[in-house]
């Protein structure tokens, strides 16, 4: 492996003699998807020791990266880095293809190593620092959309953090003018049919139209079952989402009675053909760039317009891994999965609830209530067998599964004001605010999700370490 590294680093200084002219490149210290960076140091500080050098990393884009998509994140460096725990850039060069961004460097272990480690104190400093970054980036309109340890790095030794890779970052764009679909055919709204069927056949805003490649079941149904793996948080629990499956399905719409458009099931088009209606919708796009295991609701769902919201779930995946010592957290393969998951977590009510807020159906064969993210975390942790104090007589009605006093389940408390807090209660040293930020941003709806603004004044963040 050092002898493929050693090549990797005489090759990019080969092509680019530039950088070996003012930097020594002394080994590989990462690797992503779109790049890989490197230890370097200045040559005019050769001789001296390693305390006394200029230490920086220096990060060699693949060169097959639309240059469109490495301008930006160099502007995303020049424009939002260098202040606020956000990474900045010292210097760029480029010839022909081979282009490096020179940036401070920051000693870092990896989160893996120090998840389970985090006290309630280093924690609360960790995701303060995090949040700092973020509300400084989201006040760009900027949403970072790879939120994820391996991109927040973290010097535990000297307590310094750095928010780095804005190799997805996006602006927020605003909504095109004319780009909702326009109203579905009246005759769609036949009144003969039951409600929910007049949904189906009304695409607007219910439909969920994802268009990933499924598996198709004898019931005309499209059927994706998340398969957790035993080491899964929520590995008690085995959901299944089923999508209904866009095309066929005749019959089922009371207007065409069996002859109807295959997509919607309105009268207009003949057997198997897609009303004229449907054929103009076209797939649902939106933005999904990201780390499977950070993916908010909404990026699951195909929303197109999304915010600086995405960066706040996944800063609440951070979280809940911190709080649970289980890295990864969400452990989906892919998207249909990955719903199944939340589904889990937060159960199937909330989380319909969301897609609605979204314009979207998710439709599953089995009700999930949710589980109570404390009581997760202390099994995980085993830290408690049992909950700290004793269960209620009766449980809350939306949390079955949940015996902890109403103070204490994740369920009830999302509009907990800070004077209800009882920071004496603990579930593995956390805080009952921390588990309570944890649900804030783990909010399904990005329309009421925390903000980083408000996230760094929540009551776990507030407090004193
Ligand atoms: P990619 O876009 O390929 O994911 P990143 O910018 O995330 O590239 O860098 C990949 C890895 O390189 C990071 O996870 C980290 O381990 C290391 N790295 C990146 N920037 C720095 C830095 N400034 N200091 C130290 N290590 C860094
Ligand atoms: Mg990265």
């Amino acid at each position: 492996k050092e002898d493929v590294e050693k090549q990797q680093i005489s090759e990019l200084l080969h092509k680019l003699p530039k950088l070996d002219k003012i930097f020594e490149v002394h080994r590989k210290i990462g690797e992503g998807t779109f790049s890989s960076v490197y230890l370097g140091s200045l040559r005019q500080h050769t001789a001296l020791p390693a305390s006394e050098k200029r230490w920086f990393a220096i990060k060699h884009l693949v060169p097959t990266a639309h240059p469109a998509r490495i301008e930006h994140e160099l502007r995303c460096l020049q424009d939002i880095g260098g202040r606020n725990n956000v990474i900045g850039v010292d210097l760029c060069l480029r010839h022909m293809d081979t282009i490096v961004f020179i940036m401070p460097y920051i000693p870092h272990k990896k989160f893996s190593e120090y998840v389970g480690d985090m006290d309630a104190g280093e924690l609360r400093r960790y995701m303060r620092a995090l949040l700092v970054a973020l509300r400084h980036v989201h006040s760009f309109g900027v949403i970072h959309r790879d939120v994820k340890p391996s991109n927040f790095l973290y010097d535990r030794e000297n307590g310094r953090y750095l928010l780095v890779d804005f190799g997805l970052a996006q602006r927020i764009c605003p909504p095109e003018e004319g780009s909702k679909p326009p109203p579905p055919p009246a005759h769609c709204n036949n009144p003969k049919r039951p409600r929910d069927e007049q949904e189906d056949c009304m695409p607007s805003a219910k439909r969920m139209a994802l268009d990933l490649s499924l598996g198709t079941k004898k019931n005309g149904n499209a059927v994706e079952s998340a398969k957790l793996t035993p080491q899964s948080p929520k590995a008690t629990f085995a959901p299944r989402i089923n999508m209904p499956k866009e095309n066929g399905a005749a019959g089922r719409c009371g207007c065409g009675g069996g002859a109807g458009c295959a997509r919607c099931r309105c009268a207009c088009a003949g057997a198997g053909a897609v009303c004229g209606w449907c054929a103009g919708r076209g797939a649902a796009r939106a933005p999904r760039a990201g780390t499977q295991g950070f993916r908010p609701p909404e990026v699951l769902l195909k929303v197109p317009e999304q915010t600086t919201a995405v960066d706040m779930w996944a800063c609440g995946v951070v979280l809940a891994s911190a709080l649970s010592a289980r890295y990864p957290f969400f452990r989906a393969a892919d998207d249909l999965a990955a719903l199944a998951e939340l589904a889990d977590l937060l159960g199937t009510t909330r989380l319909r609830a969301a897609a609605e807020a979204l314009g979207r159906r998710v439709v599953t064969s089995a009700q999930r209530r949710g589980v109570c993210l404390r009581r997760l975390c202390a099994r995980l942790r085993r830290a408690h067998a049992r909950a700290p104090h004793p269960a209620p007589a009766h449980a809350h009605a939306a949390c079955e599964q949940c015996t902890l006093p109403p103070t204490q389940c994740l369920c009830r408390d999302e509009t907990k004001k800070p004077e209800d807090f009882d920071s004496t209660l603990t579930i593995a040293g956390f805080p009952d605010s921390a588990f309570s930020l944890a649900a804030r941003l783990l909010d399904p709806n990005p329309h009421t999700r925390i903000s980083a603004d408000e996230a760094l004044r929540h009551p776990f963040l507030e407090e004193d370490d």
